[in-house]
């Protein structure tokens, strides 16, 4: 059993199951999104996902017609999004989770967008946009 939680602790969450893959997105939303360089998604069945607690503590957000992302509204940590294309995954952001998956990221996605200031130090495929 994975947990996690936002930053204030109210919200919780508990994931059972296989989950994955990840990936670094560079792309500009999600480097706003997250305030960071790139965000780390892992890739949740909505079955295997539960909220324990905190769940009307959730706001969200639709950042463009087939994306809505989800946040906690007292600490503002990114906690999961959903993406229409794809119905029975969440993305979650992976920084939230208490422990280890056991999956770790597999590639970069939007490198054509990233942060100029950021350079990638590492030998995983890098794709310019969406592969
Ligand atoms: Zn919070
Ligand atoms: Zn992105």
């Amino acid at each position: 059993m994975l947990t996690g939680s936002c930053l204030c602790g109210a919200i919780k969450y508990e994931i059972s199951g296989a989950v994955g893959p990840s990936l670094y997105c560079h792309c500009s939303m999600c480097r706003k999104w997250h305030g960071t360089a790139f965000r780390t998604r892992l890739a949740v069945p909505k079955r295997s996902f539960r909220f324990v607690c905190g769940e009307e503590m959730l706001t969200s957000y639709r950042s463009s017609a087939d994306t809505v992302k989800t946040f906690c509204r007292v600490c503002g940590s990114p906690m999961v999004n959903s993406w229409d294309p794809d119905p029975d995954n969440y993305g979650l952001a992976m920084g939230t989770l208490d422990g280890d998956p056991g999956v770790r990221p597999s590639r970069h996605i939007f490198v054509g967008s990233k942060a100029p200031w950021y350079e990638i130090h590492d030998e995983l495929p890098q794709h310019e946009e969406f592969p």
